[in-house]
């Protein structure tokens, strides 16, 4: 089973990416915690996304449709994935098509998870996993690129009829119990 991810930031989607991927034994892809452990590691693209993340921006589609397409060329994803994080445009939906083309994959499912704008603020600024990304002034900028530029991801992925929108809010065990009874 291959499944998409989705929602704003602060929505909890690492949380429950970790939880499905315990569950029904599927390697977790996050773009998010590839760039931070390049970051770290001081890499060429650590230091090319660096200041892209900390200001809340998105790193350029053709660098993360590149680093996704060479991922997924693992065999550990031939029987499925979660996605998280990824597609962020439009752009990076339809390049994910076509990768998942060529190699012979499909999305089954993508997931959204709704949390309302005030409490994605101050889950993410309470929430003290010492992120540079994480301060008042990047959060903002990040939910204001997730309205402009990832949610119109979703109704790309309607008209495949393959979205479940899944209230975010409860605690994460409420919020997991949500996601496998849409997905059986
Ligand atoms: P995340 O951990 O998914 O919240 O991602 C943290 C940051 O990494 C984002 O705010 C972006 O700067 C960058 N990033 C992660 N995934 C993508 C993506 N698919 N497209 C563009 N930028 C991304």
């Amino acid at each position: 089973m291959t499944i998409i991810l989705f929602g704003p930031p602060g929505a909890g989607k690492g949380t429950q990416a970790n939880l499905i991927q315990n569950e029904y034994v599927i390697p977790h892809l996050s773009t998010g915690n590839i760039f931070r452990a390049a970051i770290k590691n001081e890499t060429p693209l650590g230091l090319k996304v660096k200041a892209i993340m900390d200001a809340g921006e998105l790193v350029s589609d053709e660098t993360v449709n590149d680093l996704v397409e060479d991922e997924l060329k693992d065999p550990k994803y031939a029987s499925g994935y979660i996605l998280d994080g990824y597609p962020r445009t439009v752009n990076q939906a339809q390049a994910l098509d076509t990768i998942q083309e060529k190699l012979g994959q499909k999305t089954d499912a993508l997931i959204v998870l709704e949390v309302p704008n005030d409490e994605l603020i101050s889950r993410i600024l309470s929430r003290g996993q010492g992120r540079s990304d994480d301060n008042e002034e990047s959060v903002k900028n990040r939910l204001q690129v997730y309205e402009n530029e990832t949610a119109p991801v979703i109704a790309y992925y309607e008209e495949k009829g393959i979205v479940r929108h899944i209230n975010g809010v409860g605690t994460l065990e409420e919020v997991f119990e949500r996601i496998k009874a849409s997905l059986s």
